[in-house]
């Protein structure tokens, strides 16, 4: 789960945004003009005189009123790139670059390529993974969008485009980060107007699923009275295995005291055989989801001609051996020797990696991401790992919380060239890995921040949150001008220092065991909180990490107004914060307002009907953030349970309706997406007669319909239904 907890989207305006604005084409206004084409006439008159339903009218076959319609495409910038490609629904598409690109050598660049490819192999994976009928749902409706030639300017087709796109975004037909069942805008008459002008096909069985909300309405249900399993829609376990079946099955395979566990379950749908019994299919060659896997395994070895160096080649000989038996062992090696390749350029993760689309933490979802190493963000990672020991010193911990000899966590900066199953479109922008706790603890992890990725985000964002948020000129131009530096700043800081730092009383459990519940968010807070105190300090400017304390100043200003304000635009009126990044953020935000009130260091004001948040004295925000952290620090090396829950029950959960509300509004008057995706590059190799890939281009696509449905027809190895019982 190291993956998920680092991932740091702390105050990136691009990454929380507004609420779910639905569908643009529901917010028109007038002008309903009723246009139909001589094709639906001619189709409904056919319709009438065969069904003797009535014609088709209703919305969804107006023509859509384009007036005051935005596609979300961004303005180029200087060089005329367009970061921002499209924005649908609650979505926005981001296109990315690939800086180094032309610094690898061309058998780096065929090492990139075939991983890229292996990585695409197995795309369909994860769409069968999401859900079992995800595969069958997206083919029909690719159908459809391939052989329909009615009229594309109605408000239907726009709705039809806009539920496929949102399926292509999340894998599937749930959304990828509320985990709720897409509705389609459209209506069901107008769905089977598509079906027949078409001569799609559509089960019964399949329409329900689509339609329905009632019907697999959820992706992972974490609610443990609702059923773990039973409530879940996803295909890690057949349809009529339990949760207690699941569980017990796990226990039974549980090898008790062993100190090196491979991770049970990981590569695996759980089902009922014809006996009756619980039996695992493993994804393997000759297992489930065999024609995708050999599909990844070919481009694995011809990758393997243009590994690196040695170590390079070992793990990727275990990740093929472990696709070509589903061996967990072998699983183990390729993770152990990946630990270890940290002397190439190229970098990649391939597998079934994380595990929290499981509502039982088992199975891992297929993820592939691609990297190239950032030499100049390394060369700053690197400093900061030099200096480990001047930080943990200089932390405002008590003396016996402090480490003696502390080792900073190896982190690097990479950029991404591309990514496929669960990292795409929707992508991580850290990851950390490998998960297995005594792999990290024996041999090491790597940990590596996407910086083109983090890059295109900001690029794509826009000043508009900015503008309508900050509260006067001197925060904008600082957060313009600082703010890209600040964020990659306090990423490094708080991954290399801030997860490093600190350490346990004696004979103090961990905190997974003493915090439970709180221990997820209260570290990343802790870790948050050791960028920000040090974001002021000169010392970052001796290291000549930056230039000038302006820096620290804008990601005050950042954090600040993203804590106490601006992201609870994600949420919807009513709700509260529950994911872990979130309440760190509010707490620490509200924590430090609270406590520096009487003395004016936050202050927090209306103009014209709008709140705004100003640091007016950062000097004391620091001393707060110093404050907070001791105690922090504190909480973890005791444990101390109760003061956790105060800290994150009392200034992380709850949120001001009244200001929710204001927030909303003023958020969604900007029409910014809440969440972003991006549109991968393409890559196409030239061989050499005897087959041998000689070069290898590399294009940035701007159409992310386009690439989906490139992605689906080239890719396509999976059957409809997988399942070996
Ligand atoms: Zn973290």
């Amino acid at each position: 789960m190291f993956y998920a907890r680092c991932i740091v989207l702390y105050g990136k305006d691009s990454i929380v945004t507004c609420p779910h604005k639905k569908y643009l084409q529901t917010i028109f206004k007038t002008m309903r003009k009723i246009n139909f084409p001589t094709t639906i006439t001619i189709f409904s008159a056919i319709i009438f005189l065969v069904s003797c339903s009535s014609l088709p009218d209703g919305e969804d076959f107006q023509t859509k009123d384009v007036t005051n319609f935005s596609s979300g495409v961004g303005e180029p910038d200087e060089d005329g790139f367009v970061w921002q490609a499209e924005q649908f629904a609650d979505l926005k598409i981001v296109r990315y670059q690939v800086p180094g690109w032309d610094k690898l050598s061309d058998s780096q660049q065929a090492l990139v390529y075939c991983l890229n490819m292996a990585g695409l192999s197995g795309r369909d994976m994860m769409y069968d993974q999401n859900n079992r009928y995800n595969l069958r749902i997206r083919r029909m409706l690719e159908n459809i969008h391939d052989s329909f030639e009615g009229d594309k300017s109605t408000i239907g087709w726009d709705r039809f485009e806009i539920y496929l796109k949102r399926i292509w975004f999340s894998n599937g037909i749930h959304h990828h980060y509320s985990n709720k069942k897409h509705i389609p805008g459209f209506s069901a008459d107008y769905f089977s107007y598509l079906l027949e002008s078409t001569g799609v096909t559509c089960s019964d069985e399949i329409k329900t699923v689509m339609l329905d909300p009632t019907v697999q309405p959820k992706k992972v249900e974490l609610d443990g009275d609702k059923g773990l399993v039973e409530g879940s829609s996803v295909n890690f376990y057949g349809p009529n295995v339990s949760t207690k079946e699941a569980k017990d099955y796990f226990e039974s395979i549980k090898v008790e005291g062993d100190r090196s566990p491979v991770e049970y379950g990981l590569n695996s749908r759980l089902v009922k055989n014809a006996a009756g019994e619980i039996v695992e299919e493993t994804y393997k060659i000759g297992g489930l989801y065999n024609d995708a896997i050999v599909e990844v395994v070919k481009w694995l070895k011809e990758a393997l001609q243009f590994t690196e160096n040695d170590k390079q080649a070992a793990a990727m000989r275990n990740l093929i051996a472990y696709y070509e038996t589903g061996d967990l062992e072998k699983w183990s090696l390729y993770n152990i020797n990946w630990v270890k390749d940290v002397d190439g350029d190229v970098d990649y993760i391939n597998g079934f990696i994380e595990v929290y689309n499981d509502p039982l933490g088992y199975t891992g979802s297929y993820e592939t991401v691609v990297e190239i190493k950032d030499f100049d963000a390394s060369a700053r990672m690197a400093t900061l790992m030099e200096n480990a020991q001047w930080f943990e010193d200089h932390m405002p911990f008590a003396p016996e919380h402090k480490k003696d000899e502390v080792v900073g966590i190896t982190y690097n900066v990479v950029n991404v060239a591309g990514e496929a199953g669960d990292a795409s479109p929707s992508t991580p922008i850290g990851v950390n890995l490998p998960n297995s706790n005594w792999i990290r603890q024996v041999h090491g992890s790597k940990s590596v921040s996407l910086g083109n990725i983090v890059g295109a985000y900001s690029k794509a964002s826009g000043g508009g949150m900015l503008d309508e948020f900050s509260h006067d000129e001197v925060e904008s131009l600082r957060v313009n001008a600082h703010g890209a530096l600040a964020g990659k700043l306090h990423t490094a800081m708080h991954e290399v220092i801030g997860h490093a730092s600190g350490k346990l009383e004696e004979g103090v459990a961990t905190p997974k065991e003493t915090i439970m519940e709180y221990s997820s968010t209260l570290e990343e807070g802790r870790a948050d909180l050791v960028a920000l105190y040090f974001l002021l300090d000169e010392k970052l400017i001796e290291l000549g990490l930056m230039n000038t304390i302006e820096v620290g100043r804008a990601e005050y200003d950042s954090y600040i107004r993203n804590g106490l304000m601006t992201q609870i635009r994600r949420l919807d009126l009513g709700d509260i914060i529950e994911e872990s990044h979130m309440r760190n953020r509010a707490w620490v935000s509200h924590w430090c307002y609270e406590k520096g009130l009487s003395a004016g260091v936050i202050r927090k004001y209306k103009r014209e009907g709008k709140t705004y948040v100003d640091v007016v004295d950062y000097v004391a925000l620091q001393g707060l953030f110093g404050d907070l952290l001791k105690e922090v620090q504190r909480i973890k090396s005791q444990g101390d349970y109760n003061a956790a829950k105060a800290l994150v029950e009392g200034y992380g959960v709850q949120v001001d309706q009244e200001l929710h509300a204001e927030v909303l509004e003023r958020s969604k008057a900007l029409g910014i997406a809440p969440y972003g995706g991006f549109i991968n590059p393409w890559m196409e190799a030239t061989r050499s007669e005897d087959g041998t890939i000689e070069k290898v281009t590399l294009s940035y696509p701007d159409n992310f319909t386009t690439q989906m449905k490139h992605y689906s027809s080239t890719f396509n190895f999976l059957p409809d239904v997988n399942s070996l019982n």
